[in-house]
């Protein structure tokens, strides 16, 4: 609904809630309780849309990771326990209250973030989703083999792994969120939870909601603060078995170091430099679409976004000249209003880096055919920045190497598929690709020798629930979706049971 709102309908909408949290402020929730800091410290959270002040937010250090890891280690035994059929439905509740709070997460996501309100609005939908379609699973989840022998029989179950750590970024936290703690609630786990410090505020809900629900207090627990505190205690905890994290690449190699004492086991969704690649036979409009969509959408701070257009020579001027002329007509502006299809960046810092990219770009010698890393006029007082695209980029220029992670895009031409594979797999990391070509011979070969965990051909990134989702090279370790993601949450177990007299070997008989 807000996503047809006008802007005004949606700063009166959302008032309310935005004065319920700055009259509260943000506080950890530990075994069902909403409490301070320990230290009885707190930070200061803005808006990036104009600086404004929207909560204080507690910020947990080791000592509140300690109280929510042993509240989380004393609820696993019963809730791994619960009977699979009230597992799902207190997981199905969640997912209704979501929705009947799809508005309020909605208009404080934006708010919180920036990300437009009409992409926001399908995000809170897509986390109830996310909640049913592991409820359905629920029942399933124990489910093993059966691997018999002629003396024995083999079988194996699942098992939850125990309280898990769940760290999560800032961009669409929400729906990140309830991506890592759905599955990790269906397979029996118990979860610490650690938003990311810029963008807090929806996790309170979630936590709230999921207590609404009927779960018992301890089973999922809130610590806000920031990486190297109360992040980095989380991931040392003793108590806490594995570690669901979605950040940078960087850090996720800090968290494989701090998780080594504790033999953490780790799944990690990180930064991408994703290639689109279009022939010169692909469908040019819906080529073009995808392009935009999967750059500029999400405000650019999109972990799938295809951020290296790959062009074959042929159509390269024209898909690029028609590609800057979208780029330059795309409404940045005030997240709350449905007109807008870009939004101000997460924050100044932010801004500061992408922003640099500008210049980098151009030392390099790229082409700058839109956009040159500033406010757009009339919107000075938030972190928005005009939407850049670069062409005539080689593939070892900065700008078609580093995940930028804004409303940034570099184009590169290619003559043929073999460069273009060669251009693709050039780069550290390898989580997504988008193929466009008629010529499904030619798709499929690269899209089996392109280094990446998904490809998607002739089509924007349209997520499949049961299908795999994760990165390889520096883009992520394990899978998340259906089945995999319970790979991650619960222990495999082989009970073997003989079945007659097998033969045991006397030994000091
Ligand atoms: P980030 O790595 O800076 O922070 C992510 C989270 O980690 C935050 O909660 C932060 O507080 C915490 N953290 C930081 N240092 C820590 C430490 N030493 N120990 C434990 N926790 C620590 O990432 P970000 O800037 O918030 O998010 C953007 C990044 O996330 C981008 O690189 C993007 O590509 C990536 N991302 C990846 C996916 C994916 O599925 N592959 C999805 C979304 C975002």
């Amino acid at each position: 609904m807000a996503a047809t709102r006008t802007l005004n309908e949606n700063l009166k909408k959302a008032a309310p809630f935005r004065a319920k949290i700055e009259e509260r402020g943000l506080k950890n929730i530990i075994n069902g309780r909403h409490v301070n800091a320990l230290s009885g410290k707190t930070y200061d959270n803005g808006s990036p849309i104009d600086s404004s002040f929207i909560c204080t937010v507690a910020a947990g250090d080791a000592a509140d990771i300690d109280a929510a890891a042993l509240a989380a280690q004393a609820a696993f035994p019963a809730w791994a326990a619960l009977p699979t059929k009230q597992r799902r439905d207190l997981l199905y509740r969640v997912a209704d209250l979501i929705e009947e709070n799809a508005e309020e997460l909605a208009l404080l996501e934006s708010i919180d973030t920036g990300q437009p309100i009409r992409f926001m609005s399908k995000a809170a939908v897509r986390g109830a989703a996310n909640f049913r379609f592991f409820a359905d699973r629920v029942e399933s989840a124990n489910d093993g083999l059966s691997l018999p022998t002629s003396e024995h029989l083999n079988y194996t179950i699942r098992q939850p792994i125990g309280p898990v750590g769940v760290i999560t970024p800032w961009n669409t936290p929400f729906m990140l969120s309830t991506w890592k703690i759905a599955p990790a609630l269906a397979a029996g786990c118990t979860i610490v939870h650690k938003p990311a410090e810029l963008s807090p505020v929806t996790a309170q809900r979630l936590t709230e909601i999921i207590h609404e629900a009927g779960i018992s207090p301890g089973v999922i627990n809130l610590v806000n603060g920031f990486g190297e505190t109360a992040g980095k205690a989380l991931t040392e905890h003793p108590a806490i078995k594995a570690i669901a994290f979605v950040g940078e690449t960087t850090t996720g190699s800090q968290i494989m170091r701090q998780g080594a004492a504790t033999l953490k086991r780790v799944h990690f969704e990180l930064g991408g430099k994703n290639p689109i690649i279009v022939f010169a036979d692909a469908d040019f409009e819906r080529a073009l679409d995808t392009a935009v969509f999967m750059k500029y959408s999400l405000n650019g701070e999109r972990c799938t976004s295809s951020s290296r257009l790959l062009i074959e020579r042929p159509i390269y001027n024209e898909f690029s000249a028609k590609l800057a002329q979208r780029v330059k007509n795309l409404k940045v502006g005030h997240p709350l209003d449905p007109n807008s299809e870009i939004g101000p960046l997460i924050h100044q810092s932010h801004w500061d880096k992408v922003s640099s990219y500008v210049a980098i770009g151009q030392e390099d010698g790229a082409t700058l055919m839109a956009g040159d890393g500033q406010h757009p006029a009339g919107l000075e007082g938030g972190a928005y920045i005009t939407p850049t695209f670069f062409k005539d980029a080689t593939p070892t220029m900065r700008i078609a190497q580093e995940e930028i992670f804004g409303p940034f895009l570099t184009a590169i031409p290619f003559d043929g598929a073999e460069e273009a594979l060669q251009i693709a797999n050039g780069v550290n990391y390898g989580l997504a690709a988008y193929i466009w070509t008629k010529d499904i011979t030619r798709a499929m070969k690269m899209a089996h020798q392109v280094e990446v965990g998904m490809v998607w051909v002739n089509s924007q990134n349209v997520r499949h629930l049961p299908a795999p989702f994760g990165g390889v090279k520096n883009s992520g370790i394990g899978r998340d979706g259906g089945d995999y993601s319970f790979d991650f949450y619960m222990e495999t177990k082989n009970i073997s049971i003989a079945l007659g007299d097998h033969h045991i070997p006397k030994l000091g008989a």
